[in-house]
């Protein structure tokens, strides 16, 4: 996909190109419209991420030799453990060793399991195991964004491809035309976001009637009210499928509750459900005003050079402005969010990925499932406010047990969202404070003069920060 690489701001060094990275995707000039939602239709991006991926999916650099994987224990297809091999994977993860019997037997599975532990291999393997000669899709796996449906196309590739079998991401924004090439050429799995399968059931391009399996990939996010109606659509019109998996870090009791009603004896397997977050992701909170975030942001990056970091946002617009400030100020970073037209969302996350810019300034449409190695640090910007999305978002680092680092910034307003978090992933995130830095607490028991004159006081209470009682 040479044509759409940013072809600004590659760092002689590619990785540690901290400060001067300029923008990736074509400046900010011609703001684009929003492009996100259910599929236009528009053949916006012939030349899309998703079809790069296709053709090269054969990245053998970590393989090992078939006799030291142990997956050929399960007594898969040689073509399967070759394939694993060939990946690296030389012994099951936890979630996969836990999934496998059950999953390859057909039974329906609930998994859950941290972030960045394996799971899309967990469900990948039996199904591409146990996948019949039928003709058409056999497999359909439902995600939250198209970045992660074009990951777990690849990954399906990768593990398929000693079998012959291919698989694709659909996803609106995408090109209709290459979408339909490809589902006429064979291929055995998809990876799909909601909104264009539906668009490709409702035309008859795609036939969800008699699948070998459903899967829902970050399934509590799947459910969510946006998305749950078009859940009900797909589940119903996937009808005669034989298997049906779920799987996220975060599966609540509600999340649980409506997934009965599609799933038949579904065996469970939960790793860990009370904590959330990996160990080796080093937590740390910093309380701060609105005004100075930005200021404490420039300083961690000064002070910790991350290598290669996500910076969280709410909002699309704030995602927007802190990326242009960060640039303004000399340091490498791009903004992704679904308000841009997917072929700049594409061309940015390569960017990233090859390590063209070292900061992605997102907003939660980064947060889930993306798997981008050696992001060394997840800043929250903003707190999210689902308690959830933190355990994902800070799930981009440290993953498959490397280390990584999470910090949160925290304003007097936030209080009550890192609660929530807090009781979400069982523990309490410590608040770090940058000595020779000016954050709101001070420390009370300092002498009056050496107070810092201006700026609110606060105090962490069960409910969050308040504002300190001045004495009188
Ligand atoms: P996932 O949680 O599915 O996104 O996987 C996280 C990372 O672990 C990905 O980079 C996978 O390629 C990698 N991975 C998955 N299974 C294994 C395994 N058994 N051994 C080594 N790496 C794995």
């Amino acid at each position: 996909m040479t044509g759409s690489h940013p072809s600004r701001a590659r760092s002689p060094g590619r990785r540690g190109n901290h400060r001067g990275g300029g923008r990736s995707g074509g400046g900010r000039s011609g703001r684009p419209g929003r492009s996100g939602g259910r599929s236009s239709g528009r053949d916006d991006a012939d030349d899309g991420l998703a079809a790069a991926l296709q053709e090269s999916p054969d990245d053998d650099s970590k393989a090992i030799p078939i006799a030291e994987c142990a997956f050929g224990e399960y007594e898969l297809k040689p073509e399967l453990v070759q394939a694993l091999a060939s990946c690296g994977y030389r012994t099951p993860s936890e979630i996969q060793a836990r999934t496998l019997p059950f999953a390859l037997e057909g039974r329906d599975i609930i998994g859950q399991a941290k972030t960045g532990t394996g799971k899309t291999a967990a469900f990948l393997v039996p199904l591409l195991q146990n996948l019949s000669d039928r003709p058409g899709p056999r497999v359909v796996v439902v995600v939250p964004t198209r970045e992660l449906s074009v990951q777990v196309a690849k990954e399906a590739q990768r593990l398929g491809r000693f079998l012959g079998v291919r698989a694709t991401a659909i996803y609106g924004g995408d090109s209709m035309k290459r979408q339909l090439a490809e589902l006429n050429a064979g291929l055995k799995v998809i990876a799909a976001t909601p909104g264009r399968l539906l668009d490709h059931v409702g035309r008859g391009t795609i036939s969800l009637r008699d699948l070998d399996g459903v899967v829902l990939d970050e399934a509590d996010r799947m459910f969510d009210l946006g998305f749950r109606e078009d859940m009900a659509r797909i589940l119903g019109a996937a009808q005669g499928r034989r298997q049906t998996m779920l799987f996220s870090a975060t599966l609540g009791d509600d999340v649980l509750g409506l997934a009965a009603r599609y799933m038949s004896d579904p065996a469970r397997v939960f790793l860990a459900p009370d904590k959330l977050t990996v160990e080796s992701v080093h937590q740390t909170c910093f309380p701060i005003d609105k005004e100075r975030k930005l200021l404490l942001l420039i300083e961690l990056l000064r002070r910790e050079k991350p290598e290669r970091s996500i910076i969280f946002t709410r909002t699309k617009h704030g995602a927007d402005r802190l990326a242009e400030n960060l640039q303004k100020a000399g340091w490498g970073a791009n903004e992704i969010h679904s308000g841009l037209p997917q072929k700049k969302r594409e061309r940015i996350l390569l960017g990233f990925r090859e390590g063209e810019f070292p900061f992605l300034v997102a907003t939660d449409v980064a947060a889930r499932g993306l798997d981008i190695d050696d992001v060394t640090h997840v800043i929250n910007f903003d707190v999210p406010e689902n308690a959830e999305d933190y355990v994902h978002r800070v799930g981009r680092t440290a993953r498959m047990g490397k280390q990584g680092r999470a910090a949160t910034f925290v304003t007097p307003d936030d209080g009550i969202f890192l609660t929530a978090i807090e009781k979400l992933i069982n523990k309490e995130v410590p608040i770090e404070i940058f000595e020779d830095f000016v954050h709101v607490v001070v420390d009370p028991s300092a002498p009056a003069e050496e107070k810092k004159p201006t700026g609110p006081q606060y105090r962490r209470t069960m409910h969050g920060f308040v504002r300190a009682r001045r004495k009188r």
